[in-house]
């Protein structure tokens, strides 16, 4: 789940670590009321969605007088913002984060991430901090610091020592640049984080240190544990299928392809994928439906991928093992009564139960082409779409 700047600067401030004055504003006249309440400029304005970039796509901006803070606020407010994360169609904004502008002397790069191949929490830090954070770590990679650190044993001072050498901190803001990781370090396991990323984390010209930006995202499998931060989950930002899906708890991805499809197991749905771009048709989605889904779980899956308007045809592969054959085929068959497939559907089952499956699936009177094998069935879906 991610989190927005504005809400991850909340967990920020509850953890010690300093963030600029601000608040969010949802219109022009908001931006300017709480603008004056800061009492001084310039003010910064910053566009709140859940994609980065945002600076070079113009959705972070300086403003020097009230009068700039209501056009400039009214200008990211009113069309969508496009930015290197966003795709060319850009994101609607709803809400600016209108904060105090600081006097920036560094920029600096600071990320916590969990490292999977060597099981251990990393930070990732740079000098060379700032939006081309990108290009740095693929032209001198060499500018950036990487630290481990065993999550069963936790942080320890030589870690932030680490840190704080391999930036070149200056003396005078090395115990408060220690202080600084051992609280991000603290938070990021307290919330059990999957990602934090401070980019820019700045030394003022008053020598301040100040977290200028901050990304958090929350692991989807710890949100039981997580209540309070489920408040901070925005629907608005997700797509739209997305959430219906989650509400079922299906493993739903909306893809750009045309090919639907269905399959039990997340392994079984990559390959199946594979084939799907092989035979020379692309998927519409990634929906692994599990392998304890019950008929109404295929239900709504079934009609989640048709409310995909790019759906052109769909495919499902099932492995009957604890989902079985028979249980597939009555909810597929439901699925299409209630919805009225408009759309071809290629079917490969296999497993337990299959051949009470294929009977559910021929007596049900519905247009539903079988395939023999996984080849077969990727083959029949992209000639069917590609027609
Ligand atoms: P991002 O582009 O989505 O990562 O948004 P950021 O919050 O990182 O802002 C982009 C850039 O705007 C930063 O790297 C800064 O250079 C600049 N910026 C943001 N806030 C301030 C500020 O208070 N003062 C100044 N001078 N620049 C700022
Ligand atoms: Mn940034």
């Amino acid at each position: 789940m991610k989190l927005h700047e504005y809400q991850s600067k909340k967990l920020f401030r509850n953890h010690h670590i300093p963030v600029p004055e601000g608040h969010v504003a949802h219109s022009p006249d908001e931006a300017s009321v709480l603008a004056e309440r800061l009492g001084g400029f310039p003010v910064v304005v910053k566009a709140q969605i859940h994609a980065g970039g945002r600076g070079k796509g113009g959705g972070v901006k300086l403003a020097r007088s009230l009068d700039e803070v209501q056009s400039i606020t009214e200008a990211i407010l009113s069309r969508p913002l496009v930015t290197p994360q966003t795709g060319s169609q850009g994101k609607k904004v709803r809400k600016v984060l209108v904060e105090q502008g600081l006097d920036i002397d560094q920029e600096l790069y600071f990320s916590i991430i969990p490292d999977r191949s060597t099981a251990k929490i990393m930070i990732i830090a740079s000098r060379a901090g700032g939006m081309d954070i990108e290009e740095v770590a693929a032209s001198d990679p060499d500018k950036i610091i990487r630290v481990l650190i065993n999550p069963l044993t936790g942080i320890e001072p030589s870690h932030c020592k680490d840190v704080v050498t391999g930036l070149n901190i200056p003396e005078s803001l090395a115990d408060k640049f220690s202080a600084l990781v051992e609280n991000l370090y603290g938070l990021f396991i307290k919330s059990d984080c999957s990602l934090l990323e401070i980019n820019p984390l700045v030394i003022t010209k008053q020598e301040n240190l100040i977290a200028l930006d901050a990304k958090i995202d929350i692991d989807d499998n710890a949100l039981f544990r997580q209540k309070d931060l489920l408040t901070y989950r925005d629907t608005d930002e997700e797509d739209p299928l997305e959430v219906e899906a989650s509400k079922f708890n299906l493993n739903y991805i909306n893809l750009d392809g045309n090919v639907g499809n269905m399959v039990n197991g997340a392994g079984l749905a990559m390959a199946t994928m594979d084939l799907i771009k092989n035979a020379g048709a692309e998927p519409a989605n990634f929906l692994d439906v599990g392998g304890g889904a019950d008929e109404e779980m295929v239900e709504n899956g079934f009609r989640i991928i048709l409310e995909d308007e790019n759906v052109k045809g769909i495919l499902i592969n099932i492995f009957g093992g604890i989902l079985r054959c028979d249980v597939l085929a009555e909810g597929v068959v439901t699925a299409a009564r209630k919805t009225g497939i408009n759309v071809p559907v290629v079917i490969r089952l296999q497993g337990t139960n299959v051949d009470k499956g294929r009977e559910i699936l021929a007596a049900s009177g519905l247009n539903l082409i079988t395939a023999e094998d996984l080849a077969d069935a990727a083959t029949k879906i992209s000639e069917i779409v590609g027609k």
